[in-house]
């Protein structure tokens, strides 16, 4: 039905309003299909520690009635199941408000070297339970005009990954740097050496001219990690997406994370880059546009004596 307005549109005085039809219902369609794509992942998803409870609490009512011990085991198995999907639902609770608002320019000034320093506080005791160390290298302020409750999103969510698939014994640091050009904000990590592989995830929109201009506020968190493959890389910020085989311990991802920071990011025009070389460690950063500071007002008339 749309090959033939499309056809009669080309050979009338207006093509181009006929082939705007068509891109739009192409995207509309996409969209259609990422968002029954999405729900089938998060229905499997949650169906999956579902199903693991079911079947515990059958086996419990079942043969495991009188064996104390099977039932302490399949009781604390049921309580990481419940968590899990517990930190499933928070994730993409948190993804849908993300989602709604990320037309919203956000409008506070927020100091993300603060937000750096709050992160180490909050995480310091899980990095401390798994011997990884952390610190914060963030003393200056560094304002940017965003949401400071999905910034501090965002360096918590970056900050848990890198201690979550940390060693033992390494350290995490998370680094905070402004009034940096886009070229050093997105380059001017060199931590992993060459060997490195390297992607941008959410590029800056906005006029070129603009962008010249513009100063970046950095947020980097390094881990010496497992590191991740490079032909992961560009797919890291897909909703669901994990690496295969990256044991993680028991506090298990959702694969949201990074699609949450990804959102946020977009929505304050920032970038996003990572940096991973496989047994050696990664570094994510996260570049956010400062606000053009205003020449001064240049005083007029004579100077008073
Ligand atoms: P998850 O909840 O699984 O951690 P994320 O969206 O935050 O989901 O991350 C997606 C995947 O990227 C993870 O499952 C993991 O495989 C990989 N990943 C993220 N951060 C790191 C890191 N610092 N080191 C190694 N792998 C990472």
């Amino acid at each position: 039905a749309h090959v033939i307005p499309l056809k009669t549109g080309l050979e009338g005085p207006f093509p181009w309003r006929a082939l705007l039809v068509m891109s739009d219902e192409t995207s509309i369609k996409r969209a259609d299909r990422m968002r029954a794509d999405f729900l089938a992942n998060a229905s499997h998803e949650l169906r999956t520690p579902l199903a693991s409870l079911a079947g515990f609490i059958e086996t419990l009512r079942g043969h495991a009635r009188e064996d104390i011990g099977a039932r302490d085991r399949f009781l604390s198995i049921m309580q990481d199941q419940t968590e899990r999907m517990r930190r499933l639902i928070d994730d993409l609770l948190s993804l849908s408000r993300v989602e709604m608002d990320e037309h919203l320019p956000p409008s506070d000034e927020v100091d993300v070297a603060a937000i750096a320093r709050d992160t180490v506080d909050v995480l310091g005791p899980i990095a401390r339970e798994k011997g990884v160390m952390i610190e914060a290298d963030a003393d200056e302020r560094a304002i940017v005009t965003g949401q400071r409750d999905q910034l501090i999103e965002v360096a918590q969510n970056l900050v848990e990954n890198a201690i979550k698939y940390s060693v033992s014994g390494s350290r995490v640091v998370i680094e905070v740097r402004g009034g940096l050009t886009r070229e050093q904000a997105e380059h001017s990590s060199h931590s992993l050496g060459n060997q490195a592989a390297r992607v941008t995830i959410a590029v800056p929109s906005g006029s070129a001219s603009g962008q010249a201009k513009r100063r970046f506020a950095v947020i980097r968190v390094r881990d010496a990690g497992v590191g991740i493959e490079r032909r992961h890389l560009p797919r890291l910020s897909e909703r669901f997406y994990r690496v295969d085989g990256q044991k993680s311990g028991p506090k298990e991802g959702t694969g949201l994370g990074l699609a949450i920071v990804k959102h946020i990011v977009s929505r304050h025009r920032g970038g996003f880059v990572v940096e991973s070389a496989q047994g050696e460690g990664s570094v994510f950063s996260v570049f956010l546009p400062m606000p053009v500071e205003k020449p001064a007002i240049q005083e007029a008339g004579p100077a008073r004596s």
